[in-house]
């Protein structure tokens, strides 16, 4: 078999993702059946549950009534997309530090495609990543690493959660060899009835048709089934994603309670905040600035202050912009320890962004 692909490619999926937001959030229901979705009273479906609820049977997309017939102590929590949606960014970021090809699937999933193709190294990067996301945003990712797509995909699956695969070349004939043709992403219901009455079940027994047999049964799709039954997808990763933010956090082992103190590990958040910024490639902008706070009851408050001025990536803070951004910062966590002083576990600093064009960013002021 020969793979024209020689870079490979990642797949990671976090596991449960909106209920994983919301255990980390209320850890008192870790050991309970938990769902995310409307309620049974609007005709609500579940949008995702923890793998508790799924003992019972409950699985996306049933209708909520169903699922608590199923599972009658189940939790069904209402959703919250806008923190889905920020966690989704920050997990995109984290990619970002190890991938510049990123494709995003849905808010949990995306395809990287990593700059080697020597398997140990991306084998350590995939485990660097599941790590830091779990460290950083206490929530796991499964990941798949293969020569394609489709192959990556399929490893990412075979054992969540926070499971990694390997599917190396030499292993492809085997994998699709034992493969139930309902796992290639794409047969769906109808297909798979209509291979299964043609006696098709795995990969293995689609590997004995040809590809004429194939597309007279199933027109166009017949080469789709043809490639991925020998696990081949020739589809490349598109860099699709778009950044939003950069941002640099601390979580203290003791909550910081003195001015002194905060003051100290805002300034040393400021000097890290630098450094990415420095690694991150040209062409960004920074709209605005934000400090993030997690207090010691884990509620979190944000504040932002927008820029009339800009500050490009690539390159390092002059020290200018290193006392402004530092001052800034400073006023924005007063304002939010105004409302509530509290001891603090967590600080955030950093940039809403968007690409920029050349004119923009000739010009460097910030807060002009
Ligand atoms: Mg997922």
């Amino acid at each position: 078999m020969s793979f024209n692909n020689q870079r490979l490619v990642l797949h990671c999926d976090a596991d449960s993702f909106f209920a994983a937001i919301e255990l980390r959030d209320r850890p008192q229901l870790k050991n309970l059946p938990v769902a995310v979705g409307g309620r049974a009273t609007d005709r609500g479906v579940i949008a995702t549950c923890n793998y508790i609820a799924r003992k019972f049977g409950v699985r996306s997309a049933m209708s909520t009534a169903m699922a608590e017939k199923l599972c009658p102590n189940l939790i069904v929590l209402a959703p919250r997309f806008s923190l889905y949606r920020q966690v989704s960014e920050e997990m995109h970021g984290i990619f970002s530090n190890y991938s510049r090809c990123i494709e995003p699937i849905a808010l949990d999933e995306a395809y990287l495609e990593l700059d080697s193709d020597d398997w140990n190294i991306c084998a350590e990067i995939a485990k660097d990543i599941q790590r830091q996301i779990e460290s950083s945003l206490a929530i796991t990712v499964s990941a798949g690493l293969s020569r394609n797509k489709f192959l990556a995909k399929l490893a990412s699956e075979w054992n969540k959660p926070a499971g990694f695969k390997i599917i190396r070349d030499e292993d492809v004939a085997q994998v699709m060899s034992q493969l139930a043709v309902g796992k290639i992403p794409s047969v769906g219901g109808k297909t798979k009835e209509k291979l299964a009455k043609l006696g098709i079940v795995t990969c293995r027994d689609l590997q004995q048709q040809s590809l004429d047999f194939l597309t007279q049964h199933f027109g166009v799709h017949g080469q789709l089934l043809f490639d991925r039954c020998r696990g081949r997808d020739l589809r490349t990763v598109k860099n699709t994603w778009i950044r939003k933010s950069i941002s640099v956090e601390r979580t203290f082992s003791n909550d910081l309670v003195r001015d002194d103190e905060i003051s100290a590990a805002l300034n040393s958040l400021v000097g890290l905040l630098d450094e990415r910024w420095l690694r991150l490639k040209s062409g960004y902008l920074a709209k605005s600035l934000f400090v993030k706070i997690k207090y010691s009851d884990f509620s979190l408050t944000t504040r932002e202050s927008a820029f009339s001025g800009y500050i490009h990536s690539g390159e390092h803070f002059s020290p200018q912009q290193q006392l402004q951004l530092t001052s800034t910062a400073k006023t924005l966590l007063t304002s939010a320890l105004s409302v509530k002083n509290a001891s603090i576990r967590l600080l955030g600093l950093g940039f809403s962004v968007h690409q920029g064009d050349q004119k923009q960013m000739n010009q460097t002021d910030l807060f002009m």
